[in-house]
């Protein structure tokens, strides 16, 4: 089943597939389980078919271009520095994400009115899926982490899709490169470069499914979870989406004007992002977006290819902004619904555990509320009450991996800017041969 490529640009009909997925999604709730169920076993798996194609391109798409980018690398010095900017600017995101996320569940107080009968209600129901996520969340400890940034099989790391570990590899093997006799260089080199462009040919067509496959996942999320459950937490619900709204206005458009002395209009970053972000919202998944995130960052944002081939795969890791933001929120609604005084310390610890467990983020559906288990517990939270929650996760997921992969092209965007890496794109049109 294909859309015929009509007259419409491609981010309109995904819209449209979106609008009318949910509107099908919205109905089938409304008429009972019986056609649920038919949208679970029929429309749904168009859905999880176009998931898998994109998701199919990132490992080796990831790799691949990494590998060539990196064999470009004549001066490793400035490989230290992007990595250090683009890590120094991810984890400054994040904590300004998170502490907005408290400043606002301070303001507008989301937990505080919430009827008793309604929490009990939402506790039950959600009680053992919660009891579920809270097991998966056991604490690695940091020096673990540090060590497992390093395969010891890098074709297991391809296999299970293992995004850092694949940077690691990809870029020991990329400046290993450089250092060896040329002739013997160039074909690996070549082969990488031209197998890239192979990938990014696919993330093309993958793409033409875009609208149908958006149809379906939409219409599967909301015949599943209905939109009923948006009002029972509307305040918290509308304290996230507006703490999303903020961030994206007023951090990431900043960081790009200024990051980039004002060359790239936000029009034009925008414009550029508008279908990873449409494929963000209905995949809820960084790493499946991120084929497409790489894509438009070369070649509508202007960003070198070995700096997309670096910035973004880690971002799409240990960057996530929203979901920062959203602990932050959840954190202080729960407690608020305990009756629990949060004090400025418990807050401070929030926003060092919500940064760092951001990190530790897997970028896909619903990792996000795994490690909310975390940041409760530092604050003395009971991480029973991710219960009431639950109901909207699903759908602040959504929201939240929008930003997710807007902060790492805002940042790629700058980072390529302050290193000559950036083409500047003329009036939205692509730009030459990526800067490598
Ligand atoms: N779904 C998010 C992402 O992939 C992670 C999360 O917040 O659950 O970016």
């Amino acid at each position: 089943m294909t859309i015929p490529r009509g007259p419409l640009p491609l981010h309109i009909r995904i819209l449209l597939g979106l609008v009318l997925g949910a509107l099908a999604g919205g109905l089938a709730s409304a008429l009972g389980p019986d056609a649920v169920g038919l949208v679970t076993a029929y429309v749904k798996p168009v859905g999880t078919l176009f998931i898998r194609l994109i998701t199919m391109i990132a490992a080796p798409l990831v790799l691949a271009s990494l590998i060539a980018g990196a064999s470009s690398i004549t001066d490793p010095q400035k490989l230290g520095r992007i990595g250090g900017k683009t890590i120094l600017l991810y984890l400054t995101t994040t904590a300004v994400a998170i502490t907005l996320g408290l400043i606002l569940a301070n303001l507008i107080q989301p937990g505080v009115g919430l009827p008793a009968d309604v929490s009990a209600r939402l506790l039950q129901n959600y009680g053992e899926q919660t009891a579920v996520r809270v097991e998966r969340a056991e604490a690695v400890s940091f020096v673990d982490q540090l060590l497992a940034l390093v395969p010891t099989n890098p074709f297991e790391a391809m296999a299970t899709g293992n995004m850092l570990q694949i940077v690691v590899f990809a870029l020991i093997a990329g400046l290993a490169l450089t250092r060896i006799d040329s002739a013997k260089a160039a074909p690996v080199v070549g082969f990488f470069d031209g197998f890239t462009d192979v990938l990014v040919k696919i993330v093309e067509g993958v793409m033409r499914l875009a609208p149908v496959g958006v149809f379906a996942l939409i219409a599967a999320v909301t015949a599943e979870f209905g939109f009923g459950i948006l009002g029972t937490l509307g305040w918290y619900s509308l304290a996230v989406v507006l703490g999303l709204a903020l961030h994206v206005i007023g951090v990431y458009g900043p960081l790009v004007y200024f990051g980039t002395r004002r060359r790239m209009k936000l029009g034009r970053f925008f414009r550029g992002l508008r279908n990873v972000q449409l494929l963000a919202f209905s995949s809820s998944s960084s790493a499946a977006t991120l084929p497409l995130t790489i894509r438009a960052a070369r070649e509508k944002l202007g960003v070198s290819e070995r700096v997309a081939a670096f910035v973004l795969p880690l971002g799409a890791t240990i960057n996530m902004d929203g979901t920062a933001l959203y602990q932050g929120v959840a954190a202080v609604f729960i407690a608020q619904v305990y009756g629990l005084e949060l004090g400025l310390a418990d807050q401070a610890a929030i926003v060092l555990t919500a940064t760092l467990a951001s990190i530790g983020t897997a970028a896909v559906p619903g990792a996000g509320l795994v490690m909310l288990v975390i940041v409760l517990q530092t604050a003395g939270i009971p991480v029973e009450g991710i219960a009431l929650i639950f109901g909207v996760d699903r759908i602040l997921d959504m929201c939240r991996t929008v930003v997710n992969v807007t902060g790492d092209a805002a940042v790629a965007t700058v980072v390529a800017a302050s290193e000559g890496e950036w083409g500047e794109v003329p009036n939205g049109a692509p730009p030459g041969p990526a800067v490598v």
